[in-house]
């Protein structure tokens, strides 16, 4: 099909990102090849920055992701994955990440159009998911088993095992590296996979499966099977699966726990949050502004650890908020491929209908609202960067994950109070405490209930740190050694002497 592109993306685009979007329908990648799927229904791919409908999609039925299963548990069962000498693992896996690397910019192209994200935002997802893929590859011919104490006339092995068909449902906010923090370390032990992208952004997820056939991972290794509305739930149905990672909202991690009850199938949930910046008043006050529109404009604001919650010192409350706007102010609102943009569009228009609405409640319900910048013309899915003070604690803007570019502001008079609102949501994903204070960091960070406390910085990830949530915000770590326990079985051996 042609590509109906707004005029930045057609200047913009390099022919191998524009071939890829005209190819013939995307289908589900199932045993090795892209096929057709066994339902007609088409599904569009929107640019967020424009409204445009730039490509379609096949959605997988209930039976493709039946055969995506199916094709995984044979890969698994006759051990052409598993099977293969870690050290080849290990090398198939970087050269999984050299393709990537090499088609880097085409991906980043692909991805900013599919998402809204600026090309600098997706030239670092890429970035990302080489570098998570690069890490678990070497995990392939490291992750060691252990000699357990035991009685004298036994020897004891603990052993790790792969533990099978391992499952992804993935969210449109960053397609790559999050299902690169899935299928790496999955697949360097040893499991196959099926990937359910979101429906928002199938592209990347569809070009890095044919990067793996390319890079000769096994058919039936990686599967794909895009969908809207009863895919994920199929998968989550599906008899054959051994893991479901799940990374969105609360309440679908719900139903997808629910699901997996019915089948025994282990889950591990990410589940976003609502995340406190604490900013005291002795902080380096420049550096806390920075990581303040770090922590909250990044990606529009459609971050699972979105610094969404500024609680800062009352004494200096007005000057600090003066500061964010200030700074806010010199932000771009734009089409993510256009080199000017620094803010790019949220994902969709239900979103930005939803960002809006609790916008108009919060100021409804008494909290001063403030939106800085010009909003750009056209149908783009854009909401002006927005500062919301005088908020009720407790209150809903205060309270639900927004996901948009929506900051709410709370003072505080002491730590205990700085505490109790920091911690004062269902959530538990990430918080940042601002302050020079070394001991009001230690006792502060022990106080914090999250997965992650960031002292003087924000947003800070890499392939070695451990992160999740707790509380509503879900359970498991990704990344790092500990998810190498979440797709290993340990086994017991016990030798009689
Ligand atoms: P959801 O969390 O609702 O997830 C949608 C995905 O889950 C789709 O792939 C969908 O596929 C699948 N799904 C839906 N129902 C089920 C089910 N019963 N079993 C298995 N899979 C299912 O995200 P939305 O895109 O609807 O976003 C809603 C809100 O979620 C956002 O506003 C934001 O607050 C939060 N969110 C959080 C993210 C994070 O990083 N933690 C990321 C994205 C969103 P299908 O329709 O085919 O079933």
């Amino acid at each position: 099909m042609t590509a109906h592109l707004a005029p930045v993306a057609r200047e913009a685009l390099l022919p191998t990102a524009r071939t890829w979007l005209e190819k013939p329908p995307l289908e589900p990648f199932i045993d090795g090849s892209f096929r057709s799927a066994r339902s007609d229904e088409q599904l569009p791919v929107v640019d967020p920055g424009s409204g445009l409908t730039v490509s379609e999609f096949a959605a997988a039925s209930a039976q493709d992701v039946q055969d995506a299963v199916a094709a995984a548990r044979t890969a698994f069962d006759d051990g052409r994955w598993s099977e293969l000498d870690p050290e080849v693992r290990e090398r198939k896996l970087h050269r999984v990440a050299d393709l990537l690397e090499a088609d880097a910019e085409t991906v980043a192209q692909l991805e900013a159009l599919d998402t809204g994200k600026t090309l600098a935002e997706t030239r670092m997802d890429v970035d990302e998911a080489v570098a998570v893929l690069r890490y678990y590859a070497g995990w392939a011919s490291k992750a060691e088993g252990s000699v357990l104490p035991a009685p004298r006339q036994y020897a004891a092995t603990g052993s790790r095992e792969p533990l099978g068909v391992c499952a992804a449902i993935t969210p449109w906010n960053y397609p790559l590296p999050i299902l690169m923090y899935k299928l790496a370390p999955a697949l360097a032990l040893g499991n196959t996979f099926v990937a359910k992208p979101s429906e928002q952004t199938v592209l990347s997820t569809a070009y890095f499966a044919q990067l793996c056939a390319a890079a000769g991972i096994p058919d039936g290794v990686v599967n794909v099977v895009p969908g809207a509305g009863s895919t994920g739930a199929a998968l989550t149905a599906a008899t054959g699966v051994d893991k479901i990672a799940f990374t969105g909202s609360t309440r679908t991690g719900q139903a997808v726990m629910r699901a997996a009850a019915g089948t025994l199938t282990r889950v591990s949930l990410e589940l976003g949050g609502k995340s406190p910046q604490v900013v005291f008043a002795d902080a380096d006050l420049d550096a806390a502004v920075e990581g303040v529109m770090v922590g909250i404009w990044t990606n529009a604001g459609q971050v699972c650890v979105a610094g969404s919650r500024l609680v800062v010192d009352r004494r200096i409350h007005d000057d600090f908020v003066s500061a964010v706007l200030s700074r806010t102010g010199e932000l771009r609102l734009g089409h993510g491929l256009s080199p000017h943009t620094t803010l790019g569009p949220l994902i969709s228009r239900a979103q930005r209908d939803r960002v809006a609405g609790l916008v108009d409640q919060a100021a409804a319900e008494g909290a001063e609202v403030r939106t800085v910048g010009e909003l750009p013309g056209g149908e783009g899915f854009f909401v002006a960067p927005t500062v919301v003070t005088g908020a009720r604690p407790g209150q809903t803007v205060e309270q639900e994950e927004v996901f948009g570019p929506v900051l709410t502001v709370l003072p505080f008079d002491d730590e205990d109070e700085a505490l109790r609102l920091a911690n004062g949501t269902p959530y538990g994903l990430a918080s940042a405490v601002w302050t020079k204070d070394v001991s009001r960091v230690h006792r502060f960070s022990r106080g914090l209930r999250a997965g992650t406390v960031w002292v003087n910085t924000y947003g800070v990830f890499h392939p070695t740190l451990p992160f999740g949530g707790v509380k509503a915000s879900g359970f498991g770590r990704e990344l790092g050694s500990a998810a190498v326990d979440h797709y290993t079985e340990l086994k017991t051996t016990v030798i009689g002497l």
